[in-house]
């Protein structure tokens, strides 16, 4: 039986980011629809037929999206929400791209992140009378472009029982899965007109699949796939993310012509699944990694295979990428900067499909036309493993000599909370802000004319100066009592710090869908991290030079920094997280004896690295936490350790916040109207914590009545001598006269506490 080379979803956004510059061209008028359709059919045709180069066997269709594959998926049922009902004619662009960014009479749908990855879905919305309707033809339609160009495809869907779970719906208390036999309809006629269109399988994604299920969920799952049987088509049940665990009897008795499975997140025996697969069942092995950008191991993955195939006997075998190359940029051959060695350690997404190209030519006997790659794999290995930019034996061994006492503060909280108090002499409700001040213009230009080679070392330096002198003025009069130094000379909060550390690389293109046309490009973390020399002790010096009052120094904490960039995945991820929580280490150490008396060290995603598994979760939150305590603990008592989160909801690892043991969090909270304090009910956090009560992302600045509101609400469920007072996040994207507004709002918010507190104890 012939092995097949298959994919699962290739990048839509194009190598250069094509799609983005387009929509965001026909979003500002400067392209016509025609136009863009256009470029969207370049590029759905330059990526299948890249496909096919790479020598695969199943190429899929419907991967491409002009903004979201679940937004697409919600075009295409006819689930519109009411809102955008007289928006466009419900089939077009216009409502397409009201539902993901909103008009002035109608808000955007909402968005949040699909599973553990930086990419970020619509969410579906739903009510319970819920009508759906077969309303988009667009998989129809893109099956039939790819044919005419002569390139028969997978169409992808998003299964009937992932799609409800992704949704939210308004009416509790109803929920998602009780509108499963209204969905069913429509999902059976979107496969008869693709099987009408002369399409054999379907590649249909239940990632849910693979997740804690209960039992609602699985029943679910079983009355789908019932109800999908019969439909003439034969369906690719995709899972990714995870193993199946103890989802697998579940997996394995649903009617479906074929399962996927992710063999890089997940490790379920083959030989069980063999056991209850029906003997028919094709079987894709996901063995190349969708989510990173490191060159297989051939010689194993082939080993892998080799057996696979002897478990699962006559059962045809598929081989994939764990998931859909979404999650990775295009392609490697663009890089013009990373050197030969890195560069040869690397597979973006063609190198990814090459590779799985390879490994079926392998195991179909033409091995002879995959030598070179193999060959080339075995070279990267041997250099991974031995190059010494990798690996720095000091790093092993400190790390390595790091124990329980490494990962304490000299003293626990209470007290270190006396000597503090003595050193900063702060007021009740002290008010702070959380690092960055407004980017002007000004200063992205003259940050960039520095990094070309613009403007020499000396006028950078001073500008940034001046930046920091009316900052710090600025901060002064306002009336804030720990002050920031503004961060103007960081791009970004990861960027920044990578740059200076070994371990890191950057690349020129290595781009990769965040949301809609939004790309980022993350760093590459592909070797010991170490830190050369002090990197942000300069402008701490400065700053606190220009004023009585504590500057806060601001740092971006290790489990961020390795949660925001591609990670090395020849050691575990907890051990890079521990590398560079000793370079931030040795850099807490050097702020504090530059005279930083406060030092923040943000960590806004911590709770997105949270494993989708729950058996998982206390490991992760053990070394999590570890790597920050491991940071932050070299302080001495008189030193403020602060941390700051934000971008998700915090309420269910509160425990886990709590063991950072940092001396005063801030954290947002505004934007959910202070859910969080819910948790503060249940759970008595310990240290010092500054809910938000300004949403820098909303446009609104908040009178000061309204602030107070919000503190109000904060004290009475946390002592009132733990609370500080600051916004949601940083305001890098704010400007200056809204920022002006906001704080002397915040600030006059904590008078008005401070006085009230005052009131209560005297009475
Ligand atoms: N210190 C950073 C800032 O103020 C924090 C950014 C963040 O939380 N994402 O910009
Ligand atoms: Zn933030």
């Amino acid at each position: 039986m012939t092995i097949q080379a298959t994919n699962l979803g290739f990048p839509r956004i194009g190598a250069r980011r094509e799609l983005k510059k387009a929509t965001e061209g026909y979003w500002s008028g400067r392209l016509e629809d025609g136009e863009l359709k256009d470029i969207g059919r370049e590029l759905r045709k330059r990526h299948w037929s890249l496909q096919a180069e790479c020598g695969l066997d199943v190429i899929p269709s419907n991967d491409f999206s002009y903004y979201d594959q679940v937004l697409d998926m919600i075009a295409m049922l006819g689930a519109i929400p009411e809102r955008f009902a007289d928006i466009g004619d419900g089939k077009d662009l216009t409502t397409y791209f009201a539902m993901a960014r909103g008009t002035d009479q109608a808000p955007a749908m909402e968005m949040t992140k699909w599973f553990d990855t930086n990419y970020h879905y619509i969410v579906p919305e739903f009510c319970h009378d819920q009508h759906f309707s077969l309303s988009s033809s667009k998989a129809i339609d893109e099956f039939l472009e790819a044919r005419e160009l002569g390139i028969h495809t997978r169409p992808v869907l998003i299964g009937p029982v992932s799609f409800l779970l992704l949704g939210k719906l308004r009416d509790e208390p109803c929920r998602p899965l009780d509108l499963l036999q209204r969905l069913l309809p429509v999902y059976r006629e979107l496969l008869q007109r693709l099987v009408a269109a002369g399409a054999d399988w379907v590649q249909i994604d239940e990632p849910f699949l693979a997740m804690d299920l209960d039992e609602s969920a699985r029943d679910a799952f079983q009355q789908a796939y019932d109800g999908l049987a019969g439909s003439g088509v034969r369906l690719l049940l995709a899972t990714y993310f995870e193993g199946l665990r103890d989802n697998r009897h579940l997996a394995c008795r649903l009617p479906v012509a074929g399962l996927h499975l992710d063999r890089i997140r997940g490790n379920d025996h083959l030989d069980e699944l063999a056991a209850e697969l029906h003997p028919d069942q094709t079987v894709s092995l996901g063995v190349v990694d969708g989510r990173n950008i490191w060159r297989s191991d051939l010689d194993a993955t082939l080993e892998l295979l080799e057996q696979a195939r002897e478990l699962l006997g006559q059962r045809p075998l598929q081989i994939a990428p764990s998931c859909s190359l979404l999650h990775v940029p295009v392609d490697l051959s663009l890089e013009r900067h990373l050197d030969d060695e890195l560069a040869a350690m690397l597979a973006f997404g063609r190198q990814k499909l090459e590779e799985i190209s390879a490994l079926a030519r392998a195991l179909n006997g033409q091995g002879d036309q995959a030598r070179s790659t193999f060959e080339d794999s075995r070279r990267t290995l041997h250099a991974r493993s031995s190059s010494d930019r990798i690996h720095n034996t000091a790093v092993a061994q400190r790390l390595a000599a790091v124990g329980p006492d490494d990962v304490v503060r000299d003293s626990s909280y209470p007290v270190r909370r006396k000597v503090q108090q003595a050193h900063l002499n702060l007021p009740g409700f002290p008010t702070t802000t959380i690092g960055s001040l407004p980017q002007t213009m000004e200063v992205r230009r003259t940050r960039a004319a520095w990094r070309r080679g613009d403007i020499d070392d000396a006028t950078y330096r001073s500008f940034i100066e001046r930046q920091i002198d009316h900052a710090i003025e600025f901060q002064e009069r306002i009336g804030l009592d720990v002050l920031v130094h503004g961060e103007f000379e960081r791009n970004d909060m990861v960027e920044y710090f990578g740059e200076k550390l070994e371990g890191f690389a950057f690349t020129d293109n290595g781009w990769v869908q965040s949301y809609g046309s939004r790309c980022v490009k993350p760093p590459i973390i592909f070797g010991d991290v170490r830190r050369p020399e002090a990197m942000t002790t300069q402008w701490l010096r400065y700053a606190q030079s220009c004023t009585r009052r504590p500057v806060k120094a601001m740092l971006t904490g290790p489990v961020t920094m390795l949660q925001w960039s591609f990670v090395r995945d020849d050691q575990p991820r907890s051990d890079t997280c521990q590398q560079i929580a000793l370079a931030l280490r040795d850099e807490v150490a050097d702020l504090e004896s530059a005279g930083a008396r406060a030092i923040q060290v943000d960590e806004p995603a911590l709770r997105e690295g949270l494993p989708l598994r729950r058996a998982d979760h206390d490991d992760y939150l053990d070394w999590a936490t570890c790597s920050f305590r491991l940071a932050t603990s070299v302080a001495g008592n008189s030193t403020q350790i602060h941390t700051h989160m934000c971008y998700s909801e915090f309420n269910d690892i509160m425990p886990a916040i709590a063991a950072l043991d940092a001396d005063v969090i801030s954290i947002e909270a505004s934007r959910s109207a202070m859910e969080l304090l819910d948790a503060f009910v249940d759970f008595d956090y310990p240290n010092e914590i500054g809910p938000g009560i300004w949403d820098i992302h909303s446009p609104r600045v908040p009178s000061s009545e309204a602030m107070t509101r919000l503190l109000e609400r904060a004290a009475s469920v946390i002592d009132r001598d733990r609370l500080w007072v600051n916004p949601d996040c940083g305001l890098k994207t704010r400007d200056w006269p809204e920022v002006e507004q906001a704080l002397t709002h915040l600030v006059a918010a904590a008078r008005t506490m401070r006085e009230s507190t005052s009131q209560r104890h005297s009475a």
